[in-house]
């Protein structure tokens, strides 16, 4: 090889060298760029979803406050809720107790009402019983004036002839008898115009009151009527009844409703065991009855399947056994559910007789009925101050009859 061809191949050799360096820096220079570009990029691509994280976190915080505010704004709507249901609960319990009261109020007026249509009743009867009294003095002014008019006839044929002496004395039998007649009405006709008589009648005794009721009545000079039960512990209070005047009426024996009114005998065997120890006791034979819880009481028909016809057909063997019943027309009300003051008891009995002619009054002798006999003292001077005279029961006074349950 000679030197021409050594040196063009160191040449070649060289431009070969510096062919490959610079390739091989342009491929450096490349990548790097590269590299720092990619850098670059994903540092830009980082702040920019940081700064939305961020305010994502911003939101989201807003939105978690905003949340809480809600929060607490319903726990204060919640409070406010509960608050008024407190006071909507004890509005609740005020009106309840009001509907109770007001219950309460109903029942003591229907109370009343039942009260008041019992003493219409009343009312009712004595109006019949006036008319009865009306028609029957007219009836008797009729046949006076009839007689009048047949005696002045017969004295005008007297003197125009003598009529045989058989008929004359027939006629004076006649007249005899009709003056008899009129005689007695007009003895009765007083009693029944003149004065109004109250008939004190005291239920359920005897009992630890009954001579304390006694002195009262004493003190007063005033009679009345027990109707009693039979409490041989206490036989001493019926002698005293009977000794000092006033009348003891049969009330039955033991007042007991399932025994009273259980069945027609079972009733029988009550007032008759009664009256036989009554009478055994004092020689007195009472023929006035009064039935526990008076003519009309439903309580009774519990005892005997609702029998209907037991008080009427009770009705009818006391009267076949020569007794009067009675009930009442005035009432202390002494006996009801609510507990009245003496006043209340005396002004019930005071109200109950104004306007009446005859005031059959009803009150209690028991020891439960204290009021009762510290009323009495006022009971009888306002009778008094309202005309009444007193009288006790018999089987020819004016006597107020309920109508016995028809259901
Ligand atoms: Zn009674």
């Amino acid at each position: 090889m000679d030197n021409k061809d050594l040196k063009e191949n160191m040449i070649n050799e060289e431009r070969h060298t510096g062919k490959r360096y610079r390739r091989m820096k342009t491929v450096f220079i490349t990548v790097s760029v590269v590299l720092v570009l990619m850098l670059i990029t994903s540092g830009f691509l980082y702040y920019k979803n940081f700064s939305t994280y961020k305010e994502q976190l911003g939101k989201d915080e807003q939105l978690l406050k905003d949340l809480s505010g809600k929060l607490t704004e319903k726990q204060e709507e919640l409070d406010q809720k509960n608050k008024e249901l407190d006071i909507k609960q004890g509005e609740l319990e005020t009106i309840q107790d009001q509907l109770g009261s007001i219950q309460k109020e109903l029942d003591s007026l229907k109370e009343r009402i039942a009260e008041v249509s019992a003493e219409n009743e009343t009312v009712k009867k004595e109006n019949d019983d006036l008319k009865k009294e009306l028609e029957e003095a007219k009836k008797a002014l009729k046949a006076k004036q009839e007689l009048k008019a047949k005696q002045e006839q017969q004295a005008k044929k007297d003197k125009q002839e003598t009529k045989p002496k058989q008929e004359k004395q027939e006629t004076q039998e006649k007249q005899e008898t009709q003056e008899k007649q009129e005689t007695q009405e007009k003895q009765e006709e007083p009693k029944k115009q003149t004065g109004k008589v109250a008939y004190l009648t005291f239920d359920d005794g005897v009992s630890k009151n009954t001579p304390k009721l006694l002195a009262v009545l004493d003190k007063y000079g005033v009679k009345a009527t027990f109707f009693a039960n039979w409490k041989p512990s206490l036989k001493e209070y019926y002698k005293q009844i009977v000794k000092k005047g006033h009348a003891l009426g049969n009330h039955t024996a033991t007042h007991q409703w399932e025994s009273v009114y259980s069945s027609l005998d079972s009733f029988k065997k009550e007032v008759k065991t009664f009256e036989k120890n009554v009478y055994d006791l004092t020689g007195y034979r009472t023929t006035l009855f009064r039935f526990p819880g008076g003519t009309s009481n439903t309580k009774g028909l519990k005892y005997n399947g609702r029998d209907t016809t037991l008080v009427p057909r009770a009705i009818e063997w006391l009267k076949s056994e020569g007794y009067a019943y009675f009930d009442w027309n005035v009432s202390s009300r002494d006996a009801d559910g609510k507990k009245y003051t003496a006043s209340e008891i005396a002004n019930h009995v005071l109200n109950g007789a104004k306007g009446k002619k005859v005031a059959i009054i009803l009150m209690h002798d028991m020891v439960s009925k204290q009021t009762t006999l510290e009323a009495l003292p006022k009971i009888i001077e306002g009778l008094k101050a309202q005309g009444f005279t007193f009288k006790v029961l018999s089987n020819s006074s004016s006597t107020v009859h309920f109508k016995p349950a028809t259901k």
